[in-house]
């Protein structure tokens, strides 16, 4: 699907400042039987923290450049990271994203995902820690 939307991964470039923080998260961790991932499955809706920002958005599955699903585990999700690996740029399926300017995918819990709109205004307030990374030029490696 073609869309003007552009994607963001955000993390702060000081830990101890501007500091994201899980909270109130109860997981329950188990290996797949399937690929053998440890998986921290969270048993209570996923809450993050950043500053004052609750982030409860939903991406959907990571997917590579063209809205694609990266090739994952059927049974727990977890993405094949030997592929994911190889692959220059990542992306959003349009149709699973619940249009949050702020979201996490799936199954890559933990790495915030922000939409144009959000980086722009954080750069607006100069916050300098912050740093932004274009979703389609990520690479693993
Ligand atoms: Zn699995």
């Amino acid at each position: 699907m073609e869309t003007n939307h552009k994607f963001f991964i955000m993390k702060t470039s000081y830990s101890n400042y501007a500091s994201m923080f899980e909270d109130e998260n109860e997981y329950e961790t188990y290996t797949c039987e399937v690929c053998e991932a440890n998986i921290h499955k969270r048993l209570t809706p996923f809450m993050c923290y950043f500053k004052e920002l609750v982030i409860m958005g939903k991406g959907g599955f990571l997917c590579d450049k063209n809205g694609e699903i990266v090739e994952k585990c059927n049974t727990c999700n977890v993405f094949d990271y030997d592929k994911a690996g190889d692959m220059q740029g990542f992306g959003v399926n349009i149709e699973e994203w619940d249009g949050s300017d702020m979201f996490f995918f799936d199954n890559w819990p933990g790495v915030i995902i922000v939409t144009e709109k959000v980086k722009n205004l954080i750069e607006e307030k100069k916050l300098k820690n912050i740093i932004f990374t274009n979703l389609k030029e990520f690479t693993f490696f």
